[in-house]
């Protein structure tokens, strides 16, 4: 669509239409954005920026449906509460719409991850209970199951349960096909956590545009899926142990330390095209290029994603289509790698210009 101009060159903005009851009705429909500067020539590269989401990240879409879900089967009653284990966005998507919907949230997660995650779900009513970095994924997994037994909570479960995948496939997975109506898609890249971008997306795009190569991408110290090795799994599809390629690694959202049962149906319906690793500092590194020279900001695991759609750019044909996921915001990073190197205090350079003029100078 071509950006609308006052006669003046004003770009102009009519409203969306519509006015919405909730907050709940903005999740999803996020924009798929080109790449410009950092696309080599003669490939179109999109984004599809999860950001856009209102609590700030591509999880929004499977909390919502969780909890929906829930309340249609049953399964969840008014008022009851709910927990789960996640490593933040997931707990900052619940904790939106548990404070739209009026439940009560719990939220368990290790403590390695960043302090804005648990910040945010605070800040949105949720109570967070830290579990120790030593036992992983598994062991905040694990102490949302005792938690959830001992007190009849709902345990929201985003690694098993159908409304994960489902969600993706009717919104995420029929946005892109929408977006790409009457045009070229050659590629699409993801990675996965739960892996429900990626079975969601993946029976869509499976259906509608079976020529699209899909790309899944892991970390190159934590190549669960290149490992070949399976996952051992409980009577309802927990995982039964850590898996042995699980290696600590930077990408937030990214690849717990067991295969998902979620992510199991892409494996099994073969899915995924290729997959390839990618080194957690590469991801971190072409974050920064996004922000720097796009003005688009995302986190690790958006930069991991690109990092991947560019080495998928650097050798596809011309003419050639690339979509890549950005899961969520930059601004979820200020206390993580991302953002080591960003300065606090003026740098060299700022202190000169400083001095360059005569007023308002810093003691
Ligand atoms: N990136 C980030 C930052 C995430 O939080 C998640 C979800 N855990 C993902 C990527 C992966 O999404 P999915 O769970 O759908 O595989």
């Amino acid at each position: 669509m071509t950006v609308q101009r006052a006669a003046n060159g004003t770009r102009i903005k009519s409203g969306q239409g519509r006015l919405y009851d909730s907050v709940l009705d903005t999740v999803g429909n996020t924009p798929c954005i080109r790449i410009n500067n950092l696309a080599p020539d003669g490939v179109r590269v999109y984004v599809k920026a999860e950001f856009f989401n209102p609590a700030g990240s591509v999880k929004d879409r499977l909390a919502l449906n969780i909890i929906e879900a829930a309340e249609r089967s049953g399964a969840l009653k008014p008022g009851q509460t709910v927990i789960e284990s996640t490593s933040g966005n997931t707990g900052i998507g619940l904790a939106m719409v548990c404070a739209a919907k009026g439940y009560p949230l719990v939220i368990t997660m290790a403590d390695s991850f960043s302090i804005e995650r648990r910040k945010l779900m605070r800040f949105l009513g949720a109570q967070v209970v830290l579990t120790p970095r030593a036992e992983k994924g598994f062991g905040m997994y694990n102490k949302a199951v005792e938690l959830a037994e001992k007190n009849g909570w709902f345990l929201a479960r985003q690694f098993e349960t159908e409304a994960n995948a489902d969600m993706h496939e009717q919104t995420t997975g029929r946005e892109i096909i929408a977006d790409f109506e009457g045009d070229r898609l050659d590629y699409w890249v993801t990675g996965y956590g739960t892996g429900g971008t990626v079975s969601g997306v993946g029976r869509a795009l499976r259906e509608k545009r079976p020529d699209t190569k899909i790309i899944l991408s892991e970390p190159a110290n934590a190549q669960l899926l290149g490992s070949g090795e399976a996952q051992g799994r409980g009577d309802d599809h927990g995982p039964a142990h850590s898996h042995p390629a699980f290696e600590p690694h930077p990408v937030q959202g990214w690849t717990p330390d067991f295969i998902p049962y979620v992510l199991q149906e892409a494996i099994d319906k073969q899915f995924y095209d290729e997959l390839i690793p990618v080194v957690g500092a590469d991801g971190i590194a072409w974050s920064k290029k996004l922000a720097e020279k796009e003005g688009i900001m995302t986190g690790i695991s958006g930069g991991s994603t690109f990092a991947i759609a560019m080495q998928i750019a650097a050798k596809a044909e011309k003419g050639a289509v690339i979509l890549c996921m950005l899961p969520d915001t930059g601004e979820r990073y200020l206390s993580s790698p991302l953002f080591e190197g960003i300065a606090e205090e003026m740098t060299d350079e700022e202190i000169a210009l400083s001095k360059s003029t005569p007023g308002y100078q810093m003691g």
